[in-house]
């Protein structure tokens, strides 16, 4: 359609990839850390959530979507996003980035915390409208994200696969490890059929994410 060799089956037009585009040139700011589900803003605009193992790429890929190097942070050292940290985008649509699991380094009941407060906001969300997850591309799905998809699919929340730090193989082995990972949520109930290749450092996979987004929060 657009010619874009990592998406064939994209199926959104040219006009809808440019409305997504604008959307995420639009102002954005940094709401809350809410360190509690009681601290979220009510649920009146539609969100959407990042989840996916400490250091996968998280803030790097929010960063990217909205073309603002600081606004999420990475988190280099376990403890530095214990929240559920909330963005708001074009006053339209919130962007949700959950703490990072899977911290080897985190003390099992701070690790426990992150968890409690991850699968809270998980399951009591009625405005949620998809969560990301996301997955290193060179490692593909680790027992940890497995785990979280079991909660997403028993908490019927729909979720879709981004592989993330594309950059770092060879496109064919891009395209196989995003073909296995599709065929990890095959039989997934509340999986979105269709994975996303991404670079934050090389800007692939973005445009077609934020359409993705855009599509999933009902705002094409
Ligand atoms: P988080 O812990 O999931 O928020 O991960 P970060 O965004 O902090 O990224 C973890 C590390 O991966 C950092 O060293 C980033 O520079 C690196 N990284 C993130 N995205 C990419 C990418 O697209 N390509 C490459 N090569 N490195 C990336």
């Amino acid at each position: 359609m657009t010619g874009d060799a990592v998406a064939p089956t994209f199926p959104f037009t040219p006009e809808a990839v440019e409305a997504a585009r604008v959307m995420f040139a639009r102002p954005v700011e940094f709401v809350m850390g809410a360190a509690d589900v009681a601290q979220l803003p009510a649920p009146d605009l539609p969100e959407v959530a990042f989840a996916g193992r400490s250091n996968v790429g998280k803030s790097s890929l929010i960063n990217a979507l909205v073309g603002r190097s600081g606004l999420a942070r990475a988190s280099s050292a376990p403890g530095r996003t214990q929240q559920v940290n909330i963005f708001l985008l074009d006053e339209r649509l919130r962007l949700v980035d959950l703490p990072g699991y899977g911290f080897a380094k985190a003390p099992k009941a701070e690790a426990r915390k992150f968890q409690n407060l991850g699968r809270a906001y998980l399951s009591g969300r009625p405005n949620l409208k998809r969560v990301y997850l996301l997955i290193d591309a060179r490692h593909g799905l680790k027992p940890q994200d497995v785990e979280a998809m079991d909660a997403l699919d028993k908490a019927a929340v729909s979720y879709q696969l981004v592989l993330t730090k594309a950059d770092k193989l060879r496109p064919a082995e891009a395209e196989a490890a995003a073909a296995q990972a599709l065929a990890g949520v095959a039989k997934r109930g509340a999986a979105f059929p269709r994975v996303l290749l991404t670079s934050s450092e090389k800007g692939t996979g973005l445009a077609e994410l934020r359409a993705e987004i855009a599509a999933a929060c009902g705002l094409e």
